[in-house]
This record gives C-alpha cells, sequence and structure tokens, in this order.
C-alpha cells in the first residue's frame, strides 16, 4: 500500500475540495480498502465521509422511501417499509456480501464498487479500465465472470453489484452533490456508464461530487417484486447472473407495468425492454415467462469463458417472473 494523508471530513464542501485535489473517498472501506492494499488506487489522501449527515432512513410525505448514503447495507436490509413495499432491494441486499460485509458496507459505496476483473485487480496485466490505453487482458484471457452485454474490445468488466440492479426495477433516483453545492437527481437506469471509449469513466458523477440519498418513489410500492442471483456459492458471492423483476398487474391479472434488470452479466446495471414488452398484457403463465426470458440475451456477445450465462441469465430471469407469479 502506497503512504496517504487520512482526514475525515468536516462537511460536504471539503470532502468535494479534498476530491478536487486528487483525495479518494472513504465510506465502509469494503472496497477502497483493497484497491488500496493491491495498488489499484494510489491517491495521496483520503477524505473519510462518514462523519458527514448522510444517515437515516426516511418515508417522505406522499410515500417515496429516502435512503442516506452512508446507511449501511445491513439497516437498509432490516428496515420494515423497504422490505414490506420494495422487496425486490431487500431480497438483493440480503443476497448481498456476508453479514459482516453488510454492517460496515454504504450505500453509496456500494453503487460505486469496482468491478472485479482479475486484471483490473491485477496491476502487472493490461487493462483499458485502470490504465487507459494499456489494453485489455479479460478478452482474450481469463473472462468468466465477464460481461455479455454491454462490452468491448475495449472492456468487457461486470458491475458488480446487487444493489442497483434492483433500484432499476424500483425507479430509484440517486442524489448527487456536485462540488460547487448543487444537487440533482439521477435515475438509476442512467447513474452507470457503458465503457465505449472510456472504461475508466464508470458514472456520470464529476470530480468533488459526493452521493447524498436514493429515493425509491411511492408509485413503485404497486408493484410486486423479487429478486433472483445465481453465484458460485450461497455463503456469500457476487452474482454469476441476476434478475430483478417487478410487476403490477390488474384486477384482470393481467401485467400492466413491468420493470426488470440483470446483473452479474453486464458492464452495467442492466435494463430489459424487451423481455418487460413481452409480459405486458399477459397474464403471467410458465409460456409467457419462458418467452420473456428468452429475449434476455438478445445482443448479447459472448466470450469463449463466460458463454454459459446465457442459458444462466435466461433462466434466472424465467425463475424470478415464476416466483413472482406464484408459479414456482
Ligand atoms: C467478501 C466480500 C463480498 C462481497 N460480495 C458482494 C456481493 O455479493 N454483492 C455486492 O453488491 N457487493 C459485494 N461486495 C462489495 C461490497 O458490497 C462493497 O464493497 C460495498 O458495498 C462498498 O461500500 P463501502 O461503503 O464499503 O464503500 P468504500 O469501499 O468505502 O468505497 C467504495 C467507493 O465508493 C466511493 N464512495 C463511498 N461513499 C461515497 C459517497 N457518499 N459519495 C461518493 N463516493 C463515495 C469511494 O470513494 C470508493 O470509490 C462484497 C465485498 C466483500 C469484501
Ligand atoms: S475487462 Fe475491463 S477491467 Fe477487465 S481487463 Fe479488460 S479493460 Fe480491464
Amino acid at each position: 500500500m502506497q503512504p496517504f494523508a487520512y482526514a475525515a471530513a468536516a462537511d460536504a464542501a471539503a470532502a468535494s475540495a479534498a476530491a478536487l485535489r486528487g483525495a479518494e473517498y472513504i465510506a465502509g472501506g469494503t472496497d477502497m480498502l483493497q484497491l488500496l492494499q493491491e495498488r489499484v488506487r494510489r491517491p495521496e489522501e483520503i477524505a473519510d465521509v462518514n462523519g458527514l449527515p448522510l444517515g437515516g432512513i426516511t418515508e417522505e410525505p406522499g410515500g417515496a422511501l429516502r435512503l442516506g448514503a452512508l446507511v449501511r447495507l445491513q439497516e437498509a436490509a432490516d428496515h420494515a417499509a423497504l422490505r414490506q413495499r420494495f422487496a425486490v432491494v431487500a431480497e438483493a441486499l440480503d443476497a448481498t456480501a456476508s453479514p459482516m460485509v453488510r454492517h460496515m458496507a454504504t450505500l453509496g459505496g456500494n453503487l460505486l464498487q469496482r468491478t472485479r476483473c482479475l486484471y483490473f485487480r491485477d496491476v502487472t496485466t493490461p487493462c483499458n479500465k485502470r490504465e487507459p490505453g494499456s489494453g485489455c487482458g479479460a478478452w482474450d484471457g481469463e473472462n468468466r465472470h465477464n460481461a455479455i452485454l454491454g462490452g468491448s474490445e475495449r472492456c468487457i468488466a461486470v458491475q458488480p453489484s446487487d444493489l442497483p440492479v434492483a433500484l432499476i426495477a424500483v425507479d430509484a433516483e440517486v442524489l448527487l452533490r456536485h462540488a460547487d453545492g448543487a444537487e440533482h437527481w439521477v435515475p438509476m437506469e442512467d447513474f452507470h456508464l457503458l465503457p465505449t471509449e472510456h472504461p475508466e469513466i464508470e458514472t456520470v458523477l464529476r470530480p468533488g461530487d459526493l452521493i447524498l440519498a436514493i429515493r425509491i418513489p411511492a408509485h413503485a410500492a404497486l408493484r410486486r417484486s423479487h429478486y433472483v442471483k445465481v453465484r458460485d456459492r450461497a455463503s456469500f458471492a457476487w452474482a454469476l447472473a441476476s434478475a430483478a423483476v417487478a410487476l403490477r398487474t390488474g384486477d384482470d391479472g393481467r401485467v400492466e407495468e413491468a420493470r426488470i434488470a440483470a446483473g452479474g452479466v453486464a458492464t452495467k446495471p442492466w435494463r430489459l425492454p424487451q423481455v418487460e414488452q413481452v409480459l405486458l398484457g399477459r397474464r403471467l403463465d410458465a409460456a409467457c415467462a419462458a418467452e420473456a426470458a428468452a429475449r434476455a440475451t438478445e445482443g448479447a456477445l459472448p466470450r469463449p469463458g463466460n458463454a454459459y450465462k446465457l442459458p444462466m441469465l435466461r433462466a434466472a430471469v424465467e425463475r424470478a417472473i415464476l416466483e413472482l407469479g406464484g408459479l414456482a
């Protein structure tokens, strides 16, 4: 680990000022400490944001749920209203990491955890994301955990977080504070970026920006929702493929609204509008779930090591729909 100066930020302005000098923020530290130890990140300064007033889960007038960026994953998972109204989010948190990690890790930090791509984490290898222009070790290398959707020869790294996948299914937004003090909400779906020209730029955050909060709108509670995660071991592991499904059905049992997203398979949390389309206006049954799930991998660009994710993703989506509909 390279030596660095450490300071607890007194307020958001001080945190932003430090970041503009090149400091990295630290919250729960569960990813940042690994990145420092592995020398993937080598900042001269660390700005601890844990003292900022970004905790708490509150119900806003109208019924939206607002979660502070520093809320720990376990605290959110245990929140009664979140569990009852937005099950997909609680289930995604339940399936994230281990209890010990969930008690340390924050919601804001989870949205920003870096990829688990082996080459990104090994500074002796080429990686466009870590060292722009150096090449992509994973493209022709070990790519079992890499993305089948949203990538190119430049980068096929998976964005590995469970939480944002579920948040897309409930139309969540993320509140950002820019270095000049201005604040604005960004839809969760638009927060992460594709690794087109610049794999090193992963989100819409600009230098000095802070995540302040996440908001789940009240209308999303009208949908029933469910998260299915496929991984190497049930105790804890990042997703090989996951599916977040949220459906609103009418009195006649037909699907009136559908939000479906996938994780573990794409370079950003991946919405599946073509799968949603199949379900709209239909009554859920096994044939309809299979037909919808078959479309989950449209546009995929598998590599030899990760082509197994094609049937795995389709199966995860199908299972999530069937379980949500009480058909499995
Ligand atoms: C053993 C293990 C298993 C895991 N399994 C899973 C899993 O199954 N699913 C999953 O989703 N995750 C998993 N994780 C990852 C874990 O969830 C993340 O490391 C964690 O959520 C990051 O949160 P943190 O508060 O610790 O962030 P930190 O490590 O403190 O920071 C992460 C990044 O976020 C930035 N940051 C933090 N807060 C803010 C803020 N408010 N504004 C702007 N930037 C900020 C930091 O600068 C840093 O770049 C696992 C981790 C471990 C160690
Ligand atoms: S997939 Fe992305 S993160 Fe992995 S080696 Fe290639 S450029 Fe780096």
